[in-house]
């Protein structure tokens, strides 16, 4: 339980960085990419001002069940802050890795009760060579803050060279 989310039923933080450690040292050994997502919810905090924290939570609930389905085999899901999930993926290659965010993004269907969408920003990385899950972890919440910044409702990668936008939902 100390490793589960109350309102999710996700694993929080802790058993993130339990689970992903495991992850990340098989995909070290099977020499398998380590794709690593941060995302957070946009302008949540206006959700839960406008429509109520049981709305706020409700939206939560929602995009919890969006990332769990598509979670397979060895990926980790967690809820890591208040509207922040973080996902560690093992991908046979990079464009499959691609391809499973790209559909993230477009099916966060959690909407308001006014009808309009809720967005999320994403940051993602693969793990480098001699890096490790820390050090990866910083550069997937830096390419989530270059999403931010460059204008929310999006994906960005961190690829050395400066981080690259990769989708726009
Ligand atoms: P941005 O678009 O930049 O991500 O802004 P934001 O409003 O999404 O982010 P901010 O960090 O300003 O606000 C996050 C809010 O999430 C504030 C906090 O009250 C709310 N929150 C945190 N945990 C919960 C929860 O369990 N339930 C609900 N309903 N709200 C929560
Ligand atoms: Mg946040
Ligand atoms: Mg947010």
């Amino acid at each position: 339980l100390a490793v589960r989310d109350q309102l999710t039923g996700l694993l929080n933080r802790r058993g993130f960085n339990e689970l992903s450690d495991n992850a990340f040292a098989m995909a070290r050994r099977s020499g398998t990419p380590l794709s690593l997502i941060m995302t957070d919810i946009d302008r949540f905090k206006f959700i839960n001002d406008k429509f109520g924290h049981a709305a706020g939570d409700a939206a939560l609930k929602h995009f919890a069940r969006l990332v769990s389905k598509s979670r397979r085999g060895h990926d980790v899901v967690a809820r890591v802050g208040g509207e922040e999930f973080a996902m560690a993926g093992l991908f046979a290659s990079e464009a499959a890795a691609r391809i499973w965010f790209q559909a993230l993004v477009r099916d966060v269907a959690c909407r308001r009760p006014d009808g309009r969408k809720v967005t999320v920003s994403l940051g993602w990385c693969i793990a480098e060579a001699e890096e490790n899950m820390s050090a990866q972890l910083s550069r997937a919440d830096h390419a989530l803050y270059q999403a931010k910044h460059g204008g929310k409702n999006r994906a960005v990668r961190a690829v050395s060279g400066g981080p690259r936008m990769i989708a726009v939902a």
